[in-house]
């Protein structure tokens, strides 16, 4: 499996896995894309209740493994509720790895840093289908990233691997020349919130930075009162 949603996601995911005639105990591992709670959210009550392994990208190990200090870094609203507590990783994932989950069947980590430091995205060889976590910034979304010029070298890095099938977290499949296209919004949409944080700047930037966030966040026509810590992050690693 990769990734586990959010806490509530359990009951969702057991049926699921009963849909196909299989039970919790046929999961073997969880592979996590990165340690947001979104992403990590029932990880540790799977675990428990499948006796799976869970498998990440070392750089999101604390993360996972202590979750009240990513809430003490990272103050998501509703963290507690999102997440179902820390869970231990089992095996440590690293860039290139090829991972067999059959004997033909090869998922391969691909690092893809930008949203955290330590996101990877995996590419299953069947298919050719690249599972992308959060890597993929949508147009028009909330902007959650903590590092620009990696976010846009894993664009670009995702675009050259010429992935089939192209699976992200927050959005539908996605297919052949539907990939480049997604790929160039997100770019746009990343080079549009600079453009937007440097007019800020230039005409007068508060110094207070949820003020600051509220200024670019109106510049940008998204909504004002969802100015939050992890914004202010973003908008940061613009002027880093
Ligand atoms: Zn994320």
């Amino acid at each position: 499996m990769v990734d586990s949603g959010v806490s509530a996601a359990y009951p969702i995911i057991k049926n699921y896995i009963e849909s196909l005639g299989r039970s919790l105990n046929d999961l073997e591992n969880i592979l996590l894309t990165h340690s947001h709670p979104d992403h990590i959210g029932c990880a540790a009550k799977l675990k428990e209740k499948s006796g799976c392994q869970i498998w990440a990208h070392s750089p999101e190990r604390r993360m996972i493994e202590e979750t009240d200090l990513q809430f003490s870094v990272r103050p998501v609203p509703g963290f507690h509720t999102l997440v179902g507590g820390s869970v231990s990783i089992d095996q440590e994932l690293f860039n290139n790895q090829e991972i067999y989950l059959e004997e033909n069947l090869m998922m391969r980590v691909m690092h893809t840093p930008g949203h955290s430091a330590g996101s990877v995205s995996f590419r299953l060889s069947k298919d050719d289908a690249l599972f992308t976590g959060d890597a993929i910034l949508l147009p028009g979304e909330m902007p959650i990233y903590e590092q620009v010029d990696e976010y846009l070298l894993s664009l670009r890095k995702i675009d050259e691997v010429g992935a089939k099938i192209l699976l992200s977290a927050w959005d539908e499949p996605k297919s052949g020349a539907e990939i480049p296209s997604i790929l160039r919004a997100s770019k746009n949409y990343i080079e549009q919130i600079d453009s937007a944080i440097n007019t800020t700047c230039q005409n007068g930037k508060s110094d207070n930075p949820i003020d600051f966030c509220k200024q670019v966040l109106e510049r940008l026509k998204l909504p004002v009162p969802l100015a939050n810590p992890l914004l202010v992050k973003t908008f940061q690693a613009h002027l880093d």
